[in-house]
């Protein structure tokens, strides 16, 4: 183990390793960087679910939940208690707000990195499945924390809960204290019972919920014809996208009632519509063209072969693999998914 603090960056370092104003600070930071990552930055190979925290931070739109998943070469807990530091870092001239580069120095980043922070209660399902611990747990909910912002529930291994225990944190998710975050981090996704999902996401895990449930026709129109207004958990406003059936919103709220269980809300407006998620699927994948396109090598390879052309561009976490952060969705590259991927362009058409 490192000494308290040790890995924690340093306030004056950039988030994407530039530029260091002393070697020896660099040299030091290689070094702690080698024992466990302590920002958002440093969670390499998790872009996507960096992205999505970054947005969700910058928009002020926090959910009051996050899932955890498909976090490889990375301790769940960590990853977790990054972003308790992230909710809770006061930076460090005690000024800061929430922040996906958490400073590592001020008193909350230091205690929750520690694991002794008394607002940051981390528990582990696996251990801890019966329902008396998690009412144990969720008895302090009410209370408002200490000294930051947040108080944060880190649950990990959460598809391992009982479901008398699964019930009773359901209940509280119903009605969450603002001050009140929790995390579940989890390596079977699809243990977790869709009711949870349900309760703590945003639009884009609607669309995985539908895909979850194999709705196949629906996860389409979804994709293509939703322009999204407003989002909470229950109410969903868009702007149909052109093409868009006009019973779309009704389907969409009685699928969403029967598989959650809960009433939505969902209904049309005239406009203020974002882009859909198939639009912000092939920006992202024109995106990734370019880049590819850009690099030197494969210049070289295109100038070798006339007429050769890119056809596709994976990268590191799979082509379409979506947030790792409240993403039901299977990894690329896992075993077991062979049945048809509707987010494969190889079986697309
Ligand atoms: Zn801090």
């Amino acid at each position: 183990m490192l000494p308290a603090g040790a890995a924690h960056r340093f306030p004056g370092d950039q988030p994407d390793g530039t530029p260091l104003t002393d070697a020896a600070h660099s040299a030091y930071r290689v070094l702690a960087r080698k024992y466990r990552p302590a920002t958002f930055a440093d969670l390499i190979g998790q872009e996507a679910m960096v992205r999505t925290l970054r947005n969700a931070f910058e928009a002020d739109r926090i959910a009051h939940a996050f899932v955890l998943t498909g976090v490889r070469g990375v301790g769940k807990t960590t990853t977790a208690r990054i972003v308790a530091k992230g909710l809770n870092c006061v930076g460090p001239d005690g000024q800061g707000g929430v922040t996906i580069e958490p400073c590592g120095v001020c008193g909350p980043c230091v205690s929750i990195a520690e694991g002794r922070h008394v607002d940051v209660l981390e528990m582990d399902a696996a251990t801890h499945t019966q329902v008396e611990k998690m009412r144990d747990l969720l008895a302090s909910v009410p209370y408002r924390p200490t000294d930051v912002r947040y108080k944060v529930y880190i649950i990990d291994e959460v598809h391992m809960l009982s479901t008398s225990a699964f019930n009773a944190l359901l209940k509280t998710l119903e009605e969450p204290p603002a001050h009140v975050k929790f995390i579940f981090a989890t390596t079977e996704i699809r243990k977790v019972p869709v009711t949870v999902l349900s309760r703590c996401q945003r639009f884009e895990d609607v669309a995985a919920l539908v895909r979850a449930r194999r709705d196949v026709s629906l996860l389409i129109e979804i994709e293509q014809g939703v322009r999204l207004v407003k989002y909470a958990p229950g109410r969903i406003e868009f702007e149909p996208a052109d093409g868009a059936a006009p019973d779309l919103a009704a389907r969409l709220g009685q699928r969403l009632q029967l598989w959650t269980g809960v009433r939505w809300g969902v209904s049309v407006v005239g406009s203020g519509g974002a882009a859909t998620i198939a639009e912000l699927r092939e920006a992202e994948r024109a995106g990734l063209h370019a880049r590819a396109a850009a690099h030197p090598m494969v210049q070289a390879v295109l100038a070798a072969f006339p007429g050769a052309e890119i056809r596709e561009v994976r990268t590191a976490d799979g082509p379409e693999a979506g947030p790792a952060v409240l993403a039901p969705a299977p990894e690329a590259g896992e075993d077991e998914d062979d049945e048809w991927d509707p987010f494969d362009p190889a079986s697309e058409e």
